[in-house]
């Protein structure tokens, strides 16, 4: 199956796909190690973050998509390019829980608000239904605990077969 995890960053989208493509013996891609190799981010020390033209992007990952049928693509921006898969499952999490999770770890608190807010307002959400129309949106909510979040994961993707 071609899978998409995408959502807030803080939400436990990395922490869900490593998992899941474990056990579905899948590969696993995360979006910002992957644009890396490729060499098609740039490092905004301002920001303290990867930019990656999202055309590119796209591009590198469709070429992928047309070579494996068993992939999890995993990250943020996938929301913003529409990509040939599936199913994208996207990883919810309250902003309160968000907040909490996030400042527990000790993330900046900058970050935590941007990705709060980013949530509060359904931002992915909105892209995924303008750039993946016609593909399964499948809401997946990690206020569980890890295991609780993947066995929700497969137990969604169980129901399409
Ligand atoms: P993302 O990839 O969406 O940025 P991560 O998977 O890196 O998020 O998770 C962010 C933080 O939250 C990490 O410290 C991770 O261990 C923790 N985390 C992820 N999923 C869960 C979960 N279901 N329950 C509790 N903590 C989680």
């Amino acid at each position: 199956m071609r899978i998409i995890i995408t959502g807030t960053p803080g939400v436990g989208k990395t922490t869900l796909g490593k998992a899941l493509a474990e056990k579905m013996k899948h590969l696993y891609i995360n979006e910002r190690e992957f644009a890396t190799e490729k060499g098609i981010g740039k490092w905004d020390s301002e920001e303290n973050e990867l930019v990656v033209p999202l055309e590119e992007l796209k591009q590198e990952l469709s070429l992928v998509l047309g070579r494996e049928k068993d992939v999890v693509l995993e990250g943020h921006m996938l929301c913003e390019i529409g990509l040939k898969v599936d199913v994208v499952l996207l990883v919810r999490l309250h902003p309160e829980l968000l907040e909490e999770r996030l400042e527990a770890k000790g993330w900046a608190e900058v970050k935590v608000q941007d990705n709060v807010f980013c949530e509060g307002i359904d931002y992915c959400k909105k892209q995924l239904l303008k750039n993946y129309e016609g593909i399964k949106i499948i809401e997946v909510s990690s206020a569980g605990n890890k295991e609780a979040t993947l066995e929700a994961a497969l137990n969604a993707l169980g129901g399409l077969k």
